[in-house]
C-alpha cells in the first residue's frame, strides 16, 4: 500500500481474507479533505455480495484463529503496535488530511493506540476461567463441580466514527483479536485511510488472512445489511445516538457495545481553584474543535464565582489558535459543511433565546474560531443538543443543588466534572450525577484506556476499556462434572 505517497484522488481497496480487493459493484465513494474541500481519496463502495464474502471468509478464519495459542496472538499484537509507532508520522499526517486533526493531537492518538494494543496483548495473557464447587450453594447438589471458561463470540462487527478513527477502531479490534474473535471493521468514510493503513500493519505483523477485514461503502446501502447479518455475532459501535439507536433496532439478539453521543457538564463550585477550572474547561471545550464525545459541552457555574470564572475563561479562550491542522492549532476545520451549519443553527437559536454571545466565532466555510455563549437556559436547543463544535455553553445556577439538577437534565449520561476543593462535597455530588464517570478537578476524558469507559442513558450501553472489552467480547462456557 502506498500510503506514504498518496496523491489527491488516489483509489484505495478494501481488505478481505488478507488481500486488498476492488468491490464487485465497481462503485467508488469519495473522501474529502475537510480543510480545503478537495477530494482526497476514493474508496471501494462494497455490494451486499462483497459483504457476504467477507463474512464467509471471516467465519472460516475465526475457527483457526481461536485455536491459535494466546501468546502467539499477543506476539502479533505487539508487533503491530511496534509498526504503528514506526509509522506514527505518516499516520498523524493522514489524520490531519482526512479529518483535519491537528498534527500533535493525531500523533497523540496514534501513540496512545500503540500503548493500548500492547496493554491489550498483556491483558489477554491473563485471561483465565474459574472453577466452582456446587457444595457452596445451599440448594444445589453437593456432587457437581464446574469448570468455567471464556470463549470468543465469533465475528465482531466494529463500526467507528470519524473523530478518533485509529483509536476507536483498534480499541475494538485489539480486544476482539486477543480473545480469539475475527473482526469485520467498518470505519467512518472520513477517517478510513488511516484505518486501512493500520490494518495493513496488522497484516505485516503476521495476522493470518481473514481474521481482520476492513469494509468500506455507503452506510445507506451496506450499513443495515451488515448490522442485521446472521453471521455477525456482536456489534461494537461508536458514533451518534441516532445511528446507534437505529442499529440497536435492527440488530436482533446480537450483543451490543455502544458508545454514543454526550453532553458532558462541568460543575464549578464556589470553593474551587478557579485558574485550574478555567484551564481544564478551555481545553475540554475546544480541543480538536470540540468534536469529541467527552468534550465539555456545558459549563455550570455557581453564581458566586460565575463572573470571575467567565472573565478568565474569555481571556484564556482568546489565546486559542485556530487554523489549518498542519499548523500548531487547537481548533481546525469541522468535519464538513453540514456539521458547521448545524453548529451555526444552535448558536443562532441560543442568541434568539437570550443567551449572550461573549465571543462571536468567525466562520469561514467549515472553520469556526472559538465561540462563547453565556446565560444559556433550557429554552435554547444547545442546552440539550450535542454541539460537536468549538462552542462554550455557560449556564449559571444559584447553588450546588441546582447545579446537580441542571447536569442531570439531559438525555445523555457519559461523563461529568466537578471542580471544588472540598472532597466530601465532590463525592456527595458525584453520587447524585446520572453519568458513567465523574472527574474531580479535571475535564471529562476517555482513558487512560485501561480505565472503564461506562455510559448511561442515550450515551450508550456496555463498557469499553481493555479488560472490560475483552470480557464483553467473550462468553462464559461451563463444563460441569457430575459425581456419584
Ligand atoms: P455517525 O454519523 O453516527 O457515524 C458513525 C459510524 O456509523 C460511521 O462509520 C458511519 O459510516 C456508520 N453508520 C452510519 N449509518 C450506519 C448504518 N445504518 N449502519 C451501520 N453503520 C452506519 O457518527 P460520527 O458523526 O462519525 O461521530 C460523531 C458522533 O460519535 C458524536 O455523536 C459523538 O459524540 C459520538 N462519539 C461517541 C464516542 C463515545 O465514546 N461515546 C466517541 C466518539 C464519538 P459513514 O461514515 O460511512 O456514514
Amino acid at each position: 500500500m502506498l500510503f506514504s505517497n498518496i496523491k489527491d484522488g488516489d483509489t484505495f481497496r478494501y481488505l478481505v481474507n488478507g488481500k486488498w480487493e476492488k468491490s464487485s459493484s465497481k462503485d467508488l465513494i469519495e473522501v474529502y479533505n475537510p480543510s480545503n474541500g478537495k477530494i482526497l481519496a476514493k474508496l471501494q463502495s462494497l455490494s451486499k455480495s462483497d459483504i457476504d464474502d467477507v463474512l464467509k471468509n471471516s467465519k472460516i478464519s475465526q475457527k483457526k484463529w481461536k485455536n491459535t495459542p494466546v501468546n502467539e496472538r499477543a506476539d502479533i499484537l505487539m508487533r503491530a503496535a511496534d509498526l504503528i509507532v514506526q509509522n506514527s508520522e505518516l499516520l498523524s499526517d493522514l489524520l490531519s488530511k482526512e479529518i483535519s486533526k491537528p498534527k500533535h493531537l493525531g500523533m497523540h492518538e496514534v501513540m496512545r493506540t500503540a500503548d493500548l494494543i500492547r496493554s491489550t496483548a498483556e491483558e489477554g495473557l491473563k485471561l483465565h476461567g474459574e472453577y466452582l464447587d456446587g457444595n457452596s450453594f445451599y440448594h444445589a447438589s453437593k456432587k457437581k463441580k464446574a469448570l468455567v471458561d471464556r470463549e470468543p463470540l465469533g465475528i465482531i462487527l466494529a463500526i467507528c466514527p470519524f473523530n478518533y478513527p485509529v483509536n476507536l477502531s483498534f480499541s475494538k479490534v485489539a480486544p476482539a483479536l486477543i480473545s480469539g474473535n475475527s473482526v469485520v471493521l467498518k470505519p467512518s468514510t472520513q477517517g478510513a485511510l488511516s484505518v486501512l493503513h493500520v490494518s495493513e500493519l496488522f497484516i505485516q505483523a503476521g495476522l493470518p488472512p481473514g481474521v481482520l477485514n476492513v469494509v468500506t461503502g455507503k452506510s445507506s446501502s451496506i450499513g443495515d445489511y451488515l448490522c442485521s447479518h446472521k453471521d455477525v455475532n456482536m456489534i461494537a459501535f461508536t458514533g451518534s445516538t441516532s445511528v446507534g439507536k437505529h442499529i440497536a433496532s435492527i440488530a436482533g439478539m446480537k450483543p451490543l457495545m455502544m458508545e454514543l453521543g454526550g453532553k458532558d457538564g462541568a460543575i464549578v463550585l464556589d470553593d474551587t481553584d478557579i485558574d485550574l477550572a478555567v484551564k481544564e474547561c478551555v481545553q475540554g471545550v475546544y480541543s480538536y474543535s470540540g468534536q469529541r464525545c467527552t468534550a465539555v459541552k456545558r459549563i455550570i457555574l455557581v453564581d458566586k464565582i460565575a463572573n470571575v470564572f467567565v472573565k478568565k475563561f474569555v481571556e484564556e479562550t482568546k489565546k486559542i489558535k485556530t487554523g489549518n491542522p498542519d499548523e500548531d492549532v487547537v481548533v481546525s476545520h469541522l468535519i464538513n459543511r453540514d456539521a458547521a451549519d448545524f453548529v451555526k443553527s444552535l448558536i443562532d437559536d441560543a442568541v434568539k433565546n437570550k443567551a449572550k454571545l461573549l465571543l462571536e466565532g468567525k466562520r469561514k466555510d467549515n472553520l469556526f474560531s472559538p465561540v462563547i455563549l453565556d446565560n444559556v437556559t433550557n429554552k435554547c436547543r444547545i442546552f440539550y443538543e450535542e454541539q460537536f463544535g468549538p462552542v462554550a455553553v455557560i449556564i449559571r445556577v444559584k447553588d450546588d443543588k441546582e447545579a446537580v439538577n441542571v447536569l442531570n437534565d439531559s438525555n445523555y449520561g457519559l461523563q461529568a466534572s466537578i471542580f471544588t476543593n472540598n472532597l466530601d462535597k465532590a463525592f456527595s455530588i458525584a453520587s447524585q450525577l446520572e453519568v458513567g464517570a465523574v472527574q474531580i478537578n479535571g475535564k471529562s476524558d476517555r482513558g487512560p484506556d485501561n480505565f472503564p469507559f461506562p455510559c448511561i442513558k442515550d450515551s450508550g450501553i456496555g463498557v469499553q476499556g481493555i479488560k472490560y472489552s475483552i470480557e464483553s467480547m467473550t462468553r462464559l462456557k461451563s463444563v460441569v462434572l457430575n459425581f456419584k
